[in-house]
């Protein structure tokens, strides 16, 4: 038979498969593993917001709506995004799509040609790549300073003719980094003096403990070339109801949009006014469950430091991201198959040598995943 796509032979499954399919297997066989390697808030979906969702179907929202997403979700995005992240933005700047991962894919099929060359500021998230190659185009790494973090003018030297894009994350999975201002102004310049777009991918930014989260396309005219990227899976845990979005100029929001109408074609109805509740309600929830992480993030991080690990500065996010001795992958399989503790080698991030623990996880369980650590050691 003739050979499959090419393109999608050259995409690798991701680092993390193997540990997580044998933590899988661990647990089939009854063994009480304790799985430190997810990425979604081990909280319910806020009670108003299903409540939402629910008056929606039993009022017969269960049709197709606009591809771009209902008026009243993209108002309230619009009006959410002037207001809190500090950039103007019409309803027509937005697209709603079935998880901030499908956006990110969509954005990257609409701004890429092939053999366009993408900078990823390492570690990374794992999906970056994937969608980079499937649209045809090239990852270039960029490793941040791996004591601060932040960005410095060595980007410049990974910047060429062919560089199309910079993907910025931040607050950051994995590192749990949260970038300065520095940082911010550095990738707005480098963007300005050499032509290129950026995708800002902000989905972690309600969860920050002290530091401020600054988003990219507020920062001088780079509104005019950001594509934000932002979603309701960890702010609202919102995991299973696939939504997420993008803000972007309106010509770049046209394009995205012609790759969900022949694709998706839109992000379910009914779960749409879930989303709009979310982001017109009550805000409370938000910083109840914001608080519940902080206090979990106070813990491991210092538990983790007085068994003598280097941790990169836990400013956002859920994760705690450690320097172990030696190779990631061998620890984190004697981790699992020692302590049953579930964790995500910082390969699978660009980042060989560190470990991503997330700690979206009750306190009783991460109390019992540390004890488990500290028992089996480095
Ligand atoms: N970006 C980052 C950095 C993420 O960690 C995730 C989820 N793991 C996503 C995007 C995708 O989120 P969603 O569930 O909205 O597709």
């Amino acid at each position: 038979m003739k050979p499959l796509s090419a393109k999608i032979a050259g995409v690798v499954p991701s680092a993390t498969i193997a540990i997580s399919d044998k933590a899988k297997k661990m647990q089939r066989e009854g063994i009480d593993v304790i799985s430190l390697s997810i990425g979604e808030p081990d909280f319910d979906t806020p009670g108003h917001i299903r409540d939402a969702c629910i008056a929606a179907l039993n009022r017969g929202e269960t049709h197709y709506a606009p591809s771009n997403g209902i008026p009243e979700l993209l108002s309230a995005i619009s009006e959410k995004t002037t207001l809190e992240n500090r950039f103007p933005c019409t309803p027509g700047q937005v697209i709603v799509a079935c998880g901030a991962k499908d956006a990110i894919y969509e954005a990257m099929e609409a701004v890429l040609n092939p053999r366009d060359e993408v900078i990823l500021l390492t570690p990374a998230w794992v999906s970056y790549e994937p969608c980079v190659q499937i649209a045809g185009g090239t990852v270039v790494k960029h490793a941040v300073n791996q004591k601060t973090f932040q960005l410095d003018d060595s980007i410049l030297e990974t910047v060429n003719k062919k560089t199309k894009m910079i993907v910025v994350n931040s607050p950051s999975n994995p590192s749990g980094a949260v970038f300065d201002r520095g940082s911010m102004e550095l990738i707005a310049d480098v963007c300005q003096d050499h032509d290129i777009y950026a995708m800002s991918d902000e989905i972690y930014e309600k969860l920050v403990y002290g530091k401020e989260h600054i988003s990219l396309a507020s920062i001088g005219d780079m509104e005019q070339r950001t594509i934000t990227i932002n979603g309701f899976s960890k702010a609202y845990a919102m995991t299973g109801w696939r939504l997420g979005y993008a803000i972007g100029p309106a010509t770049i929001i046209r394009e995205m949009s012609k790759v969900q109408q022949h694709s998706v074609s839109q992000a379910a109805t009914f779960a749409m006014w879930g989303a709009v509740a979310a982001l017109r309600g009550d805000q409370r929830c938000v910083e109840t469950m914001r608080t519940e992480f902080d206090r979990r993030r106070s813990y491991i991080i210092s538990e983790l430091n007085l068994m003598e690990y280097e941790t990169a500065p836990a400013d956002g996010a859920f994760y705690a991201f450690v320097k172990v001795a030696g190779d990631d992958l061998d620890v984190a399989t004697r981790w699992l198959e020692k302590g049953h503790v579930a964790v995500t080698p910082g390969s699978a991030f660009y980042a060989p040598g560190w470990i991503r623990i997330s700690y979206a996880a009750s306190m009783d369980r991460l109390k019992e995943a540390m004890g488990r650590i500290k028992s089996v050691g480095n």
